[in-house]
């Protein structure tokens, strides 16, 4: 079955009892049993809900994976995640991952012991040199947030596995759609699906996948005892939003690659990263793992204040830190999303206050190179 075809009829669409077309939403906590030594398939809705069960059904099937997980937001999934891992363990992170899992990564997980390092893994080598013999998990994001930098998951799975640690990849970018990270070897791919899953910014949810038996019975125990689940109201909500991923995602492709290519030519815009650009870095490797350039890019102004007078200037795009919408989306990644990173290491990652982030939404390509024009007029 082709991949758009998967995104209607993954296998857990549906209600078989009645014929309803659109899963049943099991607003509902506690199954009762007719007999107290044999309790039924459902019991209580934070160890497994109907509703919940389709749609970790549904992103394992996306993922090709066997086991899914849906947890209250992005962030709670990616908690989880580190959460396999133990006081004296070391873990590795990709130095330009979101802001949110540096902030997690740096700022609490060492109270609980973790030993975190951030290193550039867009180079092999360099997680070579980085693993310890304490080394558990590799925990990455490709392409990276917000400069768009390409991991290698081939090679980074096969050195890891070497060396029985964990990987862990952000599929938040991609989706199943573009990129499945698992048949590469990585063990774990966990999700926003807040951004493009859900598409419409309006539901927060998390998403894990992971084909591990042993990582699945862990990431069960997870939802169960800290119990971040996944709600059935915002679980439908997440599934509805992924039947229409491929038509969203292919037009905001489409558009985000015309804009690339137009901002990449304009005269007041130093840089552009798109993993669909011919100049951009790994471009190649990107392609080898993943089916399309995706709708995310970023580009330089030359400093803060003319960003700043950029982006308060646009009239369609919403600014916020979010992504994936239907409406496109601009930040200043330097002083929002990446706001929590110490200032040496946003120098060292190049995320100066000039650096633009933008995800392209459904507007028309006219309209927003009219709006960029406007905007970019009105500052030089
Ligand atoms: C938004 C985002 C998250 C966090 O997800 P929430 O649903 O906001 O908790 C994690 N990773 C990436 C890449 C994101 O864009």
């Amino acid at each position: 079955m082709e991949k758009g075809t998967r995104l209607i009829h993954s296998g857990s669409e549906g209600d078989p009892n009645t014929g309803a077309v659109s899963t049943p939403i099991y607003q509902n906590v506690i199954f009762g049993s007719e007999d107290v030594t044999s309790p039924g398939q459902w019991g209580y809705s934070r160890i497994g809900n109907p509703t919940r069960s389709a749609l970790e059904q549904t992103i394992a099937t996306l993922e090709g994976g066997q086991y899914g997980f849906a947890f209250s937001s992005g962030m709670a999934a990616i908690s989880a995640a580190f959460l396999l891992f133990a006081a004296g363990d070391h873990v590795l992170v990709s130095r330009d991952v979101y802001g949110g899992t540096f902030g997690l990564a740096h700022r609490l997980l060492p109270r609980y012991g973790l030993e975190i390092e951030f290193i550039d893994t867009t180079d092999p080598a360099t997680i070579e040199e980085a693993i310890k013999s304490n080394t558990r998990a590799l925990f990455i994001e490709s392409p990276s947030n917000p400069l768009m930098k390409i991991n290698d998951f081939r090679s980074i799975a096969a050195l890891a596995q070497k060396r029985n640690i964990v990987t862990i990849t952000d599929n938040t970018f991609m989706t199943p759609y573009l990129q499945r990270p698992l048949q590469f070897g990585i063990d774990a791919v966990v999700h926003s699906a807040t951004k493009y899953l859900g598409g419409h910014s309006d539901c927060l949810a998390g998403l894990v996948v992971t084909d591990n038996p042993r990582l699945a019975h862990e990431f069960k125990l997870l939802q169960v005892y800290l119990g971040a689940v996944l709600g059935p109201q915002d679980c439908w909500i997440i599934m509805r939003g992924i039947k229409t991923l491929k038509v969203r995602l292919e037009q905001q492709q489409q558009t985000a690659g015309q804009l690339a290519e137009w901002l990449n030519a304009r005269p007041e815009i130093s840089e552009v990263y798109y993993p669909g650009l011919a100049q951009h870095p790994g471009r190649e490797i990107h392609f080898s793992q993943a089916e399309g350039a995706g709708a995310m890019l970023s580009f330089r102004l030359p400093d803060g204040e003319t960003a700043r007078r950029f982006v308060n200037r646009l009239r369609l795009p919403v600014i916020a830190s979010s992504l994936g919408a239907v409406e496109s989306i601009v930040s200043l990644p330097a002083i929002m999303s990446h706001a929590s990173l110490p200032e040496d290491m946003r120098r060292e990652l190049e995320l100066d206050a000039g650096l633009v982030r933008l995800s392209v939404g459904l507007e028309e390509l006219v309209d927003l190179q009219a709006d960029i024009n406007q905007a970019l007029a009105q500052i030089s």
